[in-house]
């Protein structure tokens, strides 16, 4: 396989150190998975004053999950295309082992399929 492995590495290190800085405006890690991200609370030592607020509250909690959990399970991607990347068997279908069409991977890089089995 002719891939240039390099520039898909760097394709995926850049993408997990910008998804890693967007969901810490959103989550922490967890201390005990450094792998899983946790969402943050809102203060809640700002006591809401109007119903209307405790609402706006519960709203951007269940938007900064909604967040989280499509910023965590892209990063989930990432990390796998790049463990597949350490085993030397990136740009291989997880699915039936033939090589992923290299225009594919330029479009996700993170793709683990091919476009049969995806
Ligand atoms: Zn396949």
């Amino acid at each position: 396989m002719a891939l240039d492995l390099d520039y898909f590495r760097k394709q995926l290190e850049e993408e997990k150190s910008e998804l890693e800085a967007q969901l810490g405006t959103v989550a922490h890690r967890n201390p005990d998975a450094p792998e899983d991200w946790v969402v943050t609370p809102p203060d809640l030592n700002v006591m809401p004053a109007a119903k209307e607020e405790m609402a706006d509250q519960e709203e951007e909690l269940e938007n900064a999950a909604s967040v989280e959990y499509n910023l965590e399970s892209r990063l989930r991607d990432i990390n796998e295309a790049l463990e597949k990347a350490r085993q030397g068997k990136y740009g291989l279908c997880a699915v039936g082992g033939e090589e992923i069409d290299e225009a594919r991977l330029r479009a996700n890089a993170a793709a683990v399929t091919c476009v049969k089995h995806a």
